[in-house]
Protein backbone atom coordinates (compact mmCIF):
# COMPACT_ATOMS: atom_id res chain seq x y z
CA UNK A 1 0.00 0.00 0.00
CA UNK A 2 0.93 3.47 -0.70
CA UNK A 3 2.19 5.79 1.91
CA UNK A 4 -0.91 6.79 3.91
CA UNK A 5 -1.51 11.25 3.95
CA UNK A 6 -3.85 12.57 6.05
CA UNK A 7 -7.01 13.39 4.26
CA UNK A 8 -6.14 11.70 0.71
CA UNK A 9 -7.71 8.27 -0.04
CA UNK A 10 -5.10 5.74 -0.77
CA UNK A 11 -5.57 4.67 -4.52
CA UNK A 12 -4.84 0.91 -3.70
CA UNK A 13 -8.29 0.39 -2.43
CA UNK A 14 -9.88 1.70 -5.10
CA UNK A 15 -7.68 0.64 -7.98
CA UNK A 16 -8.92 1.16 -11.09
CA UNK A 17 -9.65 -0.71 -14.06
CA UNK A 18 -9.50 0.32 -17.23
CA UNK A 19 -11.93 -0.51 -20.53
CA UNK A 20 -12.26 0.37 -23.83
CA UNK A 21 -14.81 3.11 -22.39
CA UNK A 22 -12.39 4.29 -19.83
CA UNK A 23 -8.95 3.87 -21.49
CA UNK A 24 -8.54 7.47 -23.48
CA UNK A 25 -9.65 8.85 -19.88
CA UNK A 26 -6.37 7.28 -18.07
CA UNK A 27 -3.98 8.16 -20.78
CA UNK A 28 -4.94 12.09 -20.55
CA UNK A 29 -5.08 11.59 -16.76
CA UNK A 30 -0.90 10.44 -16.75
CA UNK A 31 -0.18 13.43 -19.30
CA UNK A 32 -2.26 15.48 -16.59
CA UNK A 33 -5.33 16.25 -18.62
CA UNK A 34 -8.93 15.63 -18.10
CA UNK A 35 -10.63 14.69 -21.09
CA UNK A 36 -14.20 13.66 -21.23
CA UNK A 37 -16.68 11.89 -23.68
CA UNK A 38 -19.21 13.66 -25.37
CA UNK A 39 -21.81 12.40 -27.71
CA UNK A 40 -21.62 13.26 -30.84
CA UNK A 41 -25.60 13.30 -31.49
CA UNK A 42 -27.21 14.89 -28.80
CA UNK A 43 -23.82 16.53 -26.57
CA UNK A 44 -24.25 15.02 -23.25
CA UNK A 45 -21.31 14.56 -21.35
CA UNK A 46 -21.09 10.81 -20.25
CA UNK A 47 -19.38 10.12 -16.70
CA UNK A 48 -17.77 7.81 -16.01
CA UNK A 49 -17.32 6.66 -19.53
CA UNK A 50 -20.16 4.81 -20.87
CA UNK A 51 -20.84 2.51 -23.75
CA UNK A 52 -23.94 3.73 -24.52
CA UNK A 53 -24.85 7.68 -23.92
CA UNK A 54 -27.24 8.34 -20.60
CA UNK A 55 -29.44 10.83 -23.06
CA UNK A 56 -29.96 9.20 -26.06
CA UNK A 57 -28.03 5.90 -25.82
CA UNK A 58 -25.66 6.80 -28.98
CA UNK A 59 -23.03 5.08 -28.88
CA UNK A 60 -20.83 7.79 -30.59
CA UNK A 61 -18.55 9.78 -28.21
CA UNK A 62 -15.94 12.71 -28.91
CA UNK A 63 -13.18 13.31 -26.28
CA UNK A 64 -12.87 17.09 -25.19
CA UNK A 65 -10.35 18.27 -23.25
CA UNK A 66 -11.48 20.34 -20.22
CA UNK A 67 -10.09 23.37 -18.17
CA UNK A 68 -9.93 20.57 -15.01
CA UNK A 69 -11.29 23.64 -12.42
CA UNK A 70 -14.86 23.37 -11.23
CA UNK A 71 -17.28 23.69 -8.67
CA UNK A 72 -17.98 21.86 -5.33
CA UNK A 73 -21.67 20.76 -6.27
CA UNK A 74 -21.75 18.24 -2.79
CA UNK A 75 -19.41 16.73 -0.36
CA UNK A 76 -18.85 14.40 2.38
CA UNK A 77 -16.66 14.42 5.38
CA UNK A 78 -15.38 11.13 6.38
CA UNK A 79 -14.33 10.21 9.70
CA UNK A 80 -14.45 7.02 10.41
CA UNK A 81 -12.04 5.00 8.69
CA UNK A 82 -13.45 2.25 6.71
CA UNK A 83 -10.57 -0.16 7.52
CA UNK A 84 -8.52 -0.16 10.49
CA UNK A 85 -5.30 0.77 8.59
CA UNK A 86 -6.97 3.99 7.42
CA UNK A 87 -7.22 5.28 10.92
CA UNK A 88 -4.39 7.95 9.53
CA UNK A 89 -6.34 9.14 6.52
CA UNK A 90 -9.38 10.77 8.14
CA UNK A 91 -10.92 13.22 8.21
CA UNK A 92 -11.38 13.32 4.22
CA UNK A 93 -13.35 14.76 2.16
CA UNK A 94 -15.66 13.24 -1.04
CA UNK A 95 -17.34 15.28 -2.90
CA UNK A 96 -19.15 15.75 -6.13
CA UNK A 97 -17.62 18.20 -8.87
CA UNK A 98 -19.81 20.32 -11.05
CA UNK A 99 -16.94 20.51 -14.01
CA UNK A 100 -16.28 24.19 -15.78
CA UNK A 101 -16.81 23.17 -19.80
CA UNK A 102 -20.20 20.85 -19.20
CA UNK A 103 -22.75 23.22 -17.50
CA UNK A 104 -26.06 21.91 -18.79
CA UNK A 105 -24.35 19.04 -20.11
CA UNK A 106 -24.29 16.34 -17.22
CA UNK A 107 -20.46 16.29 -16.72
CA UNK A 108 -19.90 16.13 -12.33
CA UNK A 109 -17.63 13.78 -11.10
CA UNK A 110 -16.67 12.61 -7.35
CA UNK A 111 -13.30 13.04 -6.20
CA UNK A 112 -11.22 13.07 -3.16
CA UNK A 113 -10.81 17.03 -2.07
CA UNK A 114 -7.15 17.34 -0.94
CA UNK A 115 -4.50 19.73 0.55
CA UNK A 116 -7.18 21.58 2.88
CA UNK A 117 -8.90 21.32 6.35
CA UNK A 118 -11.88 19.72 5.57
CA UNK A 119 -13.79 21.44 7.89
CA UNK A 120 -13.51 24.55 5.27
CA UNK A 121 -15.38 23.09 2.16
CA UNK A 122 -18.57 24.20 1.23
CA UNK A 123 -20.67 23.94 -1.30
CA UNK A 124 -19.79 26.34 -4.06
CA UNK A 125 -15.93 26.19 -3.47
CA UNK A 126 -13.91 26.45 -6.49
CA UNK A 127 -11.92 23.75 -7.38
CA UNK A 128 -9.05 22.65 -9.46
CA UNK A 129 -7.71 19.25 -10.67
CA UNK A 130 -4.86 17.62 -9.54
CA UNK A 131 -3.42 14.07 -10.75
CA UNK A 132 -1.66 11.74 -7.96
CA UNK A 133 0.51 9.47 -10.28
CA UNK A 134 0.59 5.74 -8.45
CA UNK A 135 1.95 4.19 -10.76
CA UNK A 136 3.19 3.87 -14.18
CA UNK A 137 -0.25 3.27 -16.29
CA UNK A 138 -2.67 5.60 -13.53
CA UNK A 139 -3.03 9.25 -12.36
CA UNK A 140 -5.50 9.60 -9.90
CA UNK A 141 -7.46 12.94 -10.23
CA UNK A 142 -8.18 14.60 -7.14
CA UNK A 143 -9.15 18.05 -6.70
CA UNK A 144 -7.64 21.04 -4.69
CA UNK A 145 -9.71 24.23 -3.64
CA UNK A 146 -8.36 27.76 -5.23
ZN1 LIG B 1 -26.56 11.48 -26.56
Amino acid sequence: MAELRPGVFPAPLQDPYADDCTQPFWDAALEGRLVAPRCTRCGTFVLPPQPYCFGCQHDGFEWVELPGTGTIYTFTVVRHPLAPQLADVVPYVGAVIELDGTQGAGARMTANVVDCDPETVQIGDKVEITFDQVSDTYAIPRFRKV
